[in-house]
């Protein structure tokens, strides 16, 4: 968004008010806990907004107030879940020093073209997309935030139709394997390459972050530092995650079943080199967007214990011991030689079909899946069938 001088004062006033509004809630609130045990209801919270002294809050669109008692709703919820689970120090929640969203749930604004309007602030103007020049879908929700870098955002959240269920998904499977040189190793052989604008920015954001450590406290130049520090970030988590979204798509798009590694699995041994780690943060994210995006193209993804995939011959099952710095499979038993990573592939995908499905040494893997992805398949598109004696 590009707010005026005078808008973005309305913006940020509005910021404040919540705030305070939010900090003058949990007061009131955790006094009521302290007296009856009790929180209070989000009923009860909107009364006190109308009753509370303190800032003006007719500058405040009612149903953005409203939402910042939800928000605070929210976190009392999660403070009596802890005390259920008996967490040794269920603290209150926080006082914020800070608040960098707010929210219309329902009404109070209008998207007319390239302007939006909001309630109680004025006429924004924004730029929608880069590609696409419209929203989708129905829009339920508006949130509006500033980000450290000092931009505005409009984020809507919208209402879609779902896909029809019938139209051709694909049929093929692949197993992926996280790499170290690599983003990723498909078991077809194709690997997903680290993108190099991403490996530049990271380049880039470490300098600067060195340059920000270097600066006066408190002076202006700290300040400019971590503007340029804060744009960076953005930038790279924007280009991270149009890379994310474009990859799970071809991969969605194209294969059925998909088989990755379980990453959430307790005791993981953590990789000693900073490129996996770095992998590793996006890769959280990758498989949950793979997800999705698969159920919605009608496959799916299986999550398999990566335990031991490098070590394990794809081919024959025999164990292959090698360190993390020898890049090939040579199986002493079958006579498999191909690169590490593909070898980890094609391993994660036997362990999505294990039991199911024979060892096969190359091709897509397909011929033994078909009878798992079927099995899927009449879950999606059929009733549930009883089995009879
Ligand atoms: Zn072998």
């Amino acid at each position: 968004m590009y707010p005026s001088k005078t808008t973005e004062k309305k913006l940020l006033d509005t910021l404040e008010i919540c705030r305070q509004t939010y900090n003058d809630l949990l007061g009131i609130s955790i006094e009521t806990y302290q007296h009856t045990g009790k929180g209070l209801s989000n009923f009860g919270m909107n009364n006190c907004i109308n009753y509370m002294g303190g800032v003006d809050k007719t500058d405040v669109h009612s149903q953005v107030l409203q939402n910042v008692s939800d928000r605070l709703g929210k976190a009392f919820q999660n403070f009596f879940r802890r005390i259920k689970e008996k967490k040794v120090k269920a603290g209150f929640p926080r006082f914020k020093k800070d608040i960098r969203s707010f929210t219309y749930p329902q009404s109070g604004y209008k998207l007319d073209n390239h302007k939006l309007r909001l309630s109680k602030i004025g006429e924004i103007n924004l730029r929608i997309g880069r590609k696409q020049n419209r929203i989708n879908g129905n829009i339920k929700t508006l949130t509006i935030k500033k980000m450290p870098s000092g931009k505005w955002f409009s984020m809507f959240s919208c209402e879609m139709k779902k896909r029809g269920e019938t139209h051709n998904f694909p049929q093929n499977s692949i197993g992926i394997d996280v790499g170290l040189e690599k983003f990723a190793t498909l078991s077809n052989g194709a690997a997903i390459e680290n993108p190099r604008f991403l490996v530049k920015s990271e380049r880039r954001l470490k300098l600067l972050s060195r340059r920000f450590s270097k600066k006066k406290k408190g002076s202006k130049e700290m300040h400019d530092s971590r503007v340029k520090l804060a744009r960076m970030h953005e930038r790279i988590s924007n280009q991270r995650h149009d890379f994310i979204h474009k990859t799970t798509k071809m991969i969605a798009d194209n294969f059925g079943l998909i088989s990755v590694e379980n990453l959430n699995i307790k005791g993981m041994v953590k990789h000693p080199y900073l490129a996996k780690h770095i992998n590793d943060a996006s890769w959280g994210n990758f498989v949950q967007i793979l997800g999705y995006k698969a159920e919605s193209a009608g496959g799916q993804v299986v999550k398999v214990n990566p335990r031991g995939t490098s070590q394990t011959c794809s081919q024959c099952g025999n164990n292959v011991p090698k360190t993390l710095a020898m890049r090939w499979h040579m199986c002493p038993a079958c006579g498999l030689h191909i690169g590490r990573d593909l070898n980890s592939a094609k391993e994660m995908l036997n362990r999505a079909t294990a039991g199911t499905a024979e060892r096969y040494a190359d091709g897509d893997g397909s011929p033994p899946l078909r009878e798992i992805f079927e099995g899927s398949l009449s879950k999606k598109s059929e009733a549930p069938q009883l089995v009879g004696e």
